[in-house]
């Protein structure tokens, strides 16, 4: 007998690709997760913090050191101050930070509302807290926001909207008037909280990330997540880390110390490394996501896929044509990885579970290796959607 909460929501399908890929051999732009290292320095304060036996419980809400490095990085990029003492929480990947943010500041029965495709992790987050989402669309092909569907689930004053900047899994990197859009209406219906996920903020191609939390009246109403995971390439590490006002900080971290106590004490040492490099680092990262994003949409493009390319992060939401459009979403992805070798993610996973939604669409990462994207890229040269 299990719970009616755990019953609501169905295993991750990122997750459940990544097996499939495994058992096809098919190559895995499914998850997004790089195959390539993390920066050597890092690594090397891992293995010095480890030997150095920086091995027991570090305080909760993360190390001193690690929370100054993201407040420190936070001040370097985006002017905005904060308190590392008060308002930084070292959680375990961003994906805890979330689900104890909507535990901390959600009740049962709240609306809160969502932006439809989305990281399929916020629909359980959701659930887990109890409350109801509200999913206001981004259309397509473009993925601008539905602003009178905005507008209107905003002035139902929900507790909380969640922002996803840039996007997973449509790449789009939401704009200056976007975010103004959004922060005038949250203003406007005090709506108390934005829970904004930055998780992809050094991966953009074009335009700029543009924080909600800089926003003349949003930092007191904001709490921003992000993380290592994607920016150092250590996506096992499991670092996050959510920023808030002291108050609702307090709050966060004693979700954060139930849940998990801490993030692992010899990795906060090594992150603090990587918050502190230089913008050569952060520049060249995007650099470098930029040729694979290249690479790999040359590839869908001569296969017949329909995308826009991605502004930012490391994903392709890819239409696969009228010749399969009859062809349900997760059958599709199990033949490409079962008979093409190249393992994806089916659209509806990024839809709230109803008719058609999602149906004719794949995502494909590209945080992978120019010899695994161009080995992809091969496969994909056989076939025509
Ligand atoms: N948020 C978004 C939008 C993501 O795409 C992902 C991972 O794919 C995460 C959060 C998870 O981040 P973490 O590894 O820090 O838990």
């Amino acid at each position: 007998m299990v719970s009616s909460r755990a019953s609501t929501f169905t295993e991750s399908v990122i997750r459940e690709m990544t097996r499939v890929a495994q058992q096809h051999g098919a190559i895995n732009l499914a998850q997004g997760f790089p195959d390539f290292p993390m920066p050597a320095p890092m690594k090397d304060a891992a293995c010095a913090a480890i030997h150095g036996d920086v091995n027991q419980y570090a305080i909760t809400w993360g190390t001193p050191a690690l929370r100054l490095a993201i407040a420190e990085k936070y001040r370097r990029w985006y002017g905005i101050e904060v308190d590392p003492d008060r308002e930084v929480t070292v959680t375990c990947g961003a994906t805890e930070a979330m689900a104890a943010v909507f535990l901390a500041l959600v009740d049962p029965g709240d609306e809160v509302v969502v932006f439809e495709p989305f990281y399929e992790n916020y629909g359980p987050d959701a659930v887990l807290a109890g409350a109801k989402p509200v999913f206001v669309p981004l259309v397509a092909p473009d993925w601008r926001i539905d602003e009178e569907r905005l507008r209107a689930a905003l002035a139902r004053r929900p507790k909380a909207l969640v922002l996803n900047t840039p996007h997973n899994p449509t790449g789009k990197v939401f704009t200056r008037e976007e975010v103004d859009l959004i922060a005038r209406l949250v203003i406007e219906h005090d709506v108390p909280w934005v829970f904004t996920d930055e998780i992809y903020e050094h991966i953009v191609y074009a335009g700029h990330h543009h924080p909600i939390a800089q926003w003349p009246g949003m930092a007191e109403r904001t709490v921003t997540i992000s993380g290592l995971s994607k920016t150092f390439s250590c996506t096992g590490w499991r670092l996050g880390y959510a920023i808030a006002p002291a108050a609702a900080s307090g709050a966060i971290r004693k979700v954060h110390d139930f849940l998990t106590v801490g993030a692992p004490a010899p990795l906060q040492a090594a992150g603090a490394v990587g918050m502190a490099f230089d913008a050569d680092y952060f520049n060249h990262l995007a650099m470098d996501y930029r040729a694979r994003r290249d690479l790999l949409c040359g590839a869908l493009a001569e296969a017949g896929f329909t995308f826009t390319a991605p502004e930012g992060a490391y994903y392709v939401l890819a239409g696969y044509g009228a010749v399969r459009e009859a062809v349900d979403d997760v059958a599709f992805a199990k033949w490409l990885a079962a008979d093409v070798g190249v393992a994806t993610v089916p659209g509806s996973s990024f839809y709230r579970k109803r008719d058609g939604a999602g149906r004719g669409l794949v995502r494909f990462a590209f945080c992978k290796r120019e010899e695994t994207l161009q080995a992809a890229a091969d496969r994909l040269a056989g076939i025509r959607v």
